[in-house]
């Protein structure tokens, strides 16, 4: 059997949710916000090669690991989907998966383009949404708003922003973040359409299935 059908049947009942964006578009604050509305959602916490920032610590936001540790991780084929942003390298452990499978929850990935191209080859039935901002204008407002950056950062991130746009057409969901609530309200929307889904729902409504059948047996 090939690698990715055995990673697609392994997956069961937990569905894989990939969200990528631009920096500066609002995706931390809107994927906090999902995990607080909807239960049974676990966060995969990424392991990455740069270094901790502001109140970042090890474990939370990311697994922080050296270079070599991650080249080593990567060599014992440890990492779902990797690679390298902004010249330091960020990889999903293959155990986050296996937790929210335990735990018989939906897995939350934020991962930059590449990585959501090589898990969706790997996971064809994960669901991938791209948030993007109202406009290179809002971007560069919200980037300077944050005033975490120098001038020549704020400009690195437009043009990067505008290369992960392009590849908006690989994902299955745009959501354009215009105000945090309503963008909460859609990506909440996604979540809940998905776990309606047949195949998400059939073992849940063979119990109420077979109370019919009982009604049959009696009349
Ligand atoms: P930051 O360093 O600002 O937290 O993240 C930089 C970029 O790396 C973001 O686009 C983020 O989505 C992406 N990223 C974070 N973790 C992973 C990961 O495990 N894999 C991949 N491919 N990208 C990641």
């Amino acid at each position: 059997m090939s690698k990715t059908a055995t990673l697609n049947r392994a997956t069961g009942i937990t569905t894989v949710f990939i969200i990528s964006a631009p920096s500066g578009s609002g995706k931390s604050t809107l994927v906090c916000e999902l995990m607080k509305r909807i239960p049974d959602l676990y966060f995969s916490v990424s392991y990455t090669t740069r270094p901790p920032r502001g109140q970042e610590t090890d474990g939370n936001e990311y697994h922080f690991i050296s270079r070599a540790e991650f080249e080593r991780r990567l060599a014992n084929d440890e990492f779902l989907e990797s690679a390298e942003v902004f010249g330091n390298y960020y990889g999903t452990h293959r155990s986050e998966l296996d937790r929210a499978r335990a735990a018989r929850a939906d897995l939350v990935l934020d991962i930059d383009v590449q990585g959501a191209r090589q898990l969706k080859g790997r996971i064809s039935e994960a669901v991938s949404i791209f948030i993007l901002p109202p406009s290179r204008q809002v971007l560069e407002e919200r980037l300077r708003a944050r005033s975490q950056d120098s001038e020549t950062v704020i400009e690195r991130r437009l043009k990067e922003a505008a290369e992960e746009i392009r590849n908006y057409s690989q994902y299955d969901y745009l959501l354009v973040n215009r105000e945090v609530q309503a963008s909460t309200d859609t990506l909440v929307s996604i979540v809940r359409s998905v776990r309606s889904r047949r195949d998400r729902m059939e073992q849940q409504i063979r119990p109420i299935l077979e109370t019919f059948e009982d009604g049959r047996n009696k009349s």
